[in-house]
């Protein structure tokens, strides 16, 4: 029989970010390894968490990598998303889902341009706690690392992060077992521990899980995967599957995490529900499961959107009434029209009202976030203000 998740301890969800090669996949892998020495994880090295996610047994998730480990005092579920784009998807649409993020910066190399655009999408998408891993500490002069540390927290200070810790480490030393550097990762840990609060859980709200991947599972099913948005779930609950498409219900059979069963999962945790009579095609990445009857999917909808300046990584020149760019809601992206008030001109920088039509319906609600992007960059924030449809 499977083993069964006990709940002791809080459970928070963590990221690693930070530019391509700083170390963040290294120190993911370092911190399980440091931690599976005391029982509070499972090793996962490198190449589990970096490897290709479609063959990704556990097939948790499309593109984020998902492992798990425990401190003397919380349970957590680490993200470390292995490209930009996967950074810019996942947090800007909430998919992660972060109550902390670890921003990783190598030592030798400084801040940036990733780095600079991580920090600004953790305060767009409201990740309201930030710790520092100042990575390859192994490598770095100890007064340079003074000069990064101390833009670093220029920049953190900018976006609103006060008292930051900053704390070196050498992911890649703790990796191969140098006592000194696996007790920078335990110095970074406790740092975590401290400075990320146990965040409000909404558990007595009806559920909302956000579909990131669904998968057949040999003897027993299909089986969805996401991070519960709000509410709880528990074997014998009915569930609808709401947007892109005509949905479904279904009685979820199981409820799982990170491998072991739940009696009841709640906001925060990342499930795994065996949903009965399903087939796999009938589930979509970007629907949502929800309480029967408590979500509807829509198409048009009014909203207010921030655009990015060009500094900020968004457009350089206006946008027009009729843009279509490709609009990132919760675990999907649909392609869709805006149009403008007014002139019907927008520039960046600019805070603007818009209308808002999609190409499919998904489930929509009024202060809902959402990304815009094109072209591969990130050029606007948004918040639904009113459903039209
Ligand atoms: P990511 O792109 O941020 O996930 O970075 P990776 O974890 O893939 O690491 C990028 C490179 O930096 C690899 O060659 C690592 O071996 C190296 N690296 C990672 N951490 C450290 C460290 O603490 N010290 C040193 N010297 N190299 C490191
Ligand atoms: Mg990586």
């Amino acid at each position: 029989a499977k083993q069964a998740y006990v709940r002791t301890k809080p459970h928070l969800n963590i990221g690693t970010m930070g530019h391509v090669d700083h170390g963040k996949t290294t120190l993911t892998a370092a911190i399980t390894k440091v931690l599976s020495k005391r029982g509070g994880a499972k090793y996962v090295p490198f190449d589990r968490i970096d490897r290709a996610p479609e063959e990704a047994t556990r097939g948790i998730t499309i593109n984020i990598s998902h492992v798990e480990y425990e401190t003397a005092t919380r349970h957590y579920a680490h993200v470390d998303m292995p490209g930009h784009a996967d950074y810019v998807k996942n947090m800007i649409t909430g998919a992660a889902q972060l109550d902390g993020a670890i921003l990783v910066v190598s030592a030798l190399d400084g801040i940036m341009p990733q780095t600079r655009e991580h920090v600004l999408l953790a305060q767009r998408v409201g990740v309201e706690h930030v710790v520092v891993a100042l990575n390859k500490a192994d490598g770095a002069d100890p007064e340079l690392a003074d000069l990064v540390e101390l833009e670093l927290r220029d920049l953190l200070a900018k976006h609103g992060y006060q008292d930051v810790p900053i704390v070196r480490v050498s992911g890649l030393r703790a990796l191969e077992g140098d006592p000194e550097w696996v007790a920078s990762i335990e110095a970074l840990l406790q740092a975590v521990d401290d400075h990320v609060p146990v965040p409000v859980r909404y558990t007595d709200v009806p559920f909302l899980l956000p579909v990131e991947n669904a998968l057949t599972v040999t003897g027993r099913g299909t089986v969805v995967t996401g991070a519960i948005e709000r509410g709880t779930v528990k074997i014998g609950d009915t569930v609808q599957a709401v947007g892109l498409g005509e949905g479904f219900t279904a009685v979820v059979t199981g409820v799982e995490t990170f491998g072991k069963t739940m009696e009841r999962g709640e906001a925060g945790d990342n499930a795994a529900l065996l949903l009965r009579g399903i087939r796999r095609e009938q589930v979509r990445r970007g629907q949502v499961l929800v309480a029967p009857g408590t979500q509807s999917a829509h198409r048009l909808f009014t909203a207010r959107v921030y655009l990015l300046t060009g500094d900020e990584g968004g457009r350089s020149t206006a946008v027009a009434t009729g843009y279509r760019p490709q609009f990132y809601l919760r675990t999907t992206d649909v392609p869709g029209r805006m149009d403008l008030r007014g002139d019907g001109l927008a520039l960046p920088g600019e805070t603007v009202e818009v209308t808002v039509e999609l190409g499919r319906p998904v489930a929509l609600e009024t202060g809902l976030g959402f990304a815009i992007r094109e072209g591969g960059k990130t050029v606007g924030a948004g918040t639904v203000t009113a459903l039209l449809d």
